[in-house]
């Protein structure tokens, strides 16, 4: 964190302490930074006093909801009227799980995505930072609050996630510091290992096995493109949040710099993932009105899974023919 983040953060802070009443907002498909940095704020609302909860539309899946939210605290649908919103690890309001009720509310935007369209009155966007959860940590820091065993194992995951478990480029000495705070305030490395990491259904083994042998290399060798089909999912039984993890493996191929896959969503688009090492994926998502990180970006779009794959696959051969390596 630079000397100007910190003063940018401390303006963050006194802006918590003056709320009366808050609504938390996360992105969709909520990923475990995203619910990790909302069970975080929770807890630093509540120990200033404030009346918070985490705003979601009706039927949003929370992944590790369980673990790591307290279910109170979590409601679907608006946010009350006069609620001040804050919006965790979202890179555009158009991102957002929530559709926002009628009526001008004030926006507080705390993220780490590069391309965040600072759609807040109040912005504060890391891009260096590991994970948003690492922010929620870097506020707790400056407000000289801690946090629970619940909140510490859910911040912990957001940022074992969102760095690959510590592989990614973005984990610097920060994170591991937020993360020896978080492990003395009882969060539990064993266990966020075990639920993140070493639960696989056989359901999710099959579906892997068939991204996998359909993985198809494009721009000669540098990109490795695969897809999955509706009926893939319906003869494994597997879902979609078990696709996570296929892409990183398709990107450790030696030589690949670009890896991505592409599936279908269920109402006629296709959302696609891309992952990188050095070239930036978030600018191909962004040809298709999606966004991300350097090196871990996502869009979704209408067509074909095939269609879709195959629009990667020239423009990969263009960019990366162009592109140094
Ligand atoms: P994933 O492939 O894991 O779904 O997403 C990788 C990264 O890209 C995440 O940081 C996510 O926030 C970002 N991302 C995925 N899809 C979109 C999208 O449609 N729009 C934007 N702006 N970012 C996305
Ligand atoms: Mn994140």
């Amino acid at each position: 964190m630079t000397a100007r983040d910190a003063a940018e953060l401390r303006t963050v802070c006194e802006a918590m302490r003056s709320e009366a009443l808050v609504a938390l907002a996360i992105h969709e498909s909520p990923d475990s930074d995203a619910v990790g940095a909302a069970s975080g704020m929770l807890e630093l609302f509540a120990a200033l006093g404030i009346e918070a909860t985490l705003a979601v539309d009706p039927g949003v899946e929370l992944p590790f909801a369980a673990e790591f939210l307290p279910a109170e605290r979590v409601v679907e649908g608006p946010p009350l009227p006069g609620a001040a919103l804050y919006a965790l690890d979202c890179g555009s309001a158009a991102r957002l799980a929530l559709t926002l009720g009628d009526g001008r509310r004030r926006v507080v935007n705390i993220d780490h995505h590069h391309d965040n369209t600072r759609f807040g009155d109040l912005n504060y966007v890391d891009g260096a930072a590991s994970s948003t959860s690492e922010i929620v940590c870097e506020i707790a820091a400056l407000l000289g609050l801690r946090f629970s065993p619940r909140a510490a194992s859910a911040l912990y995951a957001g940022i074992s996630f969102d760095t690959g478990h510590f592989q990614h480029a973005s984990t610097s000495a920060g994170t591991f510091a937020a993360c020896a705070r978080l492990v003395a305030d009882g969060a539990d490395p064993n266990e966020v290992y075990r639920l993140l990491y070493e639960t696989r259904s056989l359901a999710s083994l099959r579906l892997w096995a068939r991204a996998i042998g359909r993985a198809r290399p494009a721009a000669a060798g540098r990109a490795l493109l695969t897809l999955l089909t509706a009926d893939d999912f319906g003869d494994t039984g597997a879902s979609d949040d078990e696709t996570e993890g296929i892409v990183d493996a398709l990107r450790g191929v030696p030589g690949v710099e670009v890896a991505a896959l592409a599936r279908p969503r269920g109402d006629g688009q296709v959302r696609v993932s891309l992952r990188s090492e050095g070239f930036d994926v978030s600018a191909v998502a962004g040809l298709k009105g999606g966004g991300g990180h350097r090196q871990a970006a996502g869009f979704t779009t209408a067509g074909t899974v095939e269609g879709v794959t195959e629009w990667l696959s020239t423009v990969l051969d263009e960019r990366l023919s162009t592109a140094s390596s």
